[in-house]
């Protein structure tokens, strides 16, 4: 595995890569990393001649209070698994270099960008859309892999590709998950032993909300009370929301039929937890 700092660096290998008409697989990541990163890695690796994971924590998604400068990070675990995982390129760009005095120019990816997570992170998604088009940029990828964990940015990712015309595959793989059935996310180990018991409540109630709609049940206002109210069964959860919403324009279900996603986030003490579900009804 080569690992890559400088952008020029990237580039070169990235147009070499091309000219020698190979494939290239992307897998953006903030690092460390668990078994729903390596489900990314090893698609990417199947799937084309050359395999490449960024690690950059980035500054523009997070808000003023968010948690930037503790997010969790170990580069030297994450390149040793990266290596494990048959990656041929790490790529870690400085922040100096991602951002260099003067950088202005920022994706705005519109309405899509300023619902559900976005309504309680503001400019969150405008840090993911600039972030990725620098990145789609500099490695040049043939496909991208995203996870579903993160339903919303994978949709926004998809339009923004569209929109501005890139040549690239967004491929979005299943969540992964904790025995228990808790998403996995690097941000698990800042809960405490009580609020990672708790947390197992999210998967819980959208299994259960599952269960109700495959059931008959077909009222959105129901179903969401119901999950709202056994979350609210746990001490110390805050619900930031939950919603039913279409698959790909995220819009309110007011109907459940066809295909659509159950969106949850919360706050178990001061750490914001996200998940999902989706339902498919024939
Ligand atoms: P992050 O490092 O958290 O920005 O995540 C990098 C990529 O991994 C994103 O596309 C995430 O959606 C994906 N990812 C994070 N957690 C999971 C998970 N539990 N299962 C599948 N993919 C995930």
């Amino acid at each position: 595995m080569r690992a890559i700092k400088s952008i020029a660096e990237m580039q070169f290998y990235a147009k070499k890569i091309r000219g020698e008409k190979k494939s290239i697989g992307f897998v953006p990541t903030m690092g460390y990393f668990h078994d729903g990163h390596l489900s990314l890695m090893h698609e990417a690796r199947l799937k084309n001649d050359i395999s490449v994971v960024s690690i950059f924590v980035n500054p523009a998604q997070f808000g003023k209070n968010e948690d930037f400068s503790i997010y969790p990070r170990d580069i030297e675990r994450d390149s040793r698994m990266a290596m494990d995982a048959g990656i041929d390129i790490l790529f870690i760009p400085s922040n100096e270099e991602i951002y260099p005095q003067g950088f202005d120019t920022y994706i705005d990816c519109g309405n899509i960008g300023n619902i559900l997570c976005g309504a309680s992170r503001p400019g969150h998604f405008r840090g993911v859309s600039t972030i990725v088009t620098k990145l789609f940029n500099i490695v040049k990828p043939d496909r991208a892999y995203f996870g579903q964990k993160d339903f919303q940015q994978s949709v926004i990712i998809k339009k923004l590709t569209q929109d501005l015309n890139m040549d690239i595959e967004i491929v979005v793989l299943p969540v992964i998950r904790e025995k228990d059935g808790l998403a996995m996310s690097s941000r698990n180990i800042f809960l405490s032993p009580e609020e990672r018991k708790n947390a197992a409540i999210l998967f819980k109630s959208l299994q259960d909300a599952k269960d109700i709609i495959l059931s008959g049940e077909r009222n959105p206002d129901n179903v969401i009370t119901q999950i709202k109210n056994k979350i609210e069964e746990v001490q110390k959860i805050k619900i930031d929301y939950v919603c039913i919403v279409d698959k790909n324009t995220l819009q309110n279900k007011s109907v459940l039929e066809g295909v659509f996603i159950i969106v949850i986030a919360v706050f178990i003490g001061t750490i914001r937890l996200i998940d999902n579900i989706e339902i498919q009804i024939t």
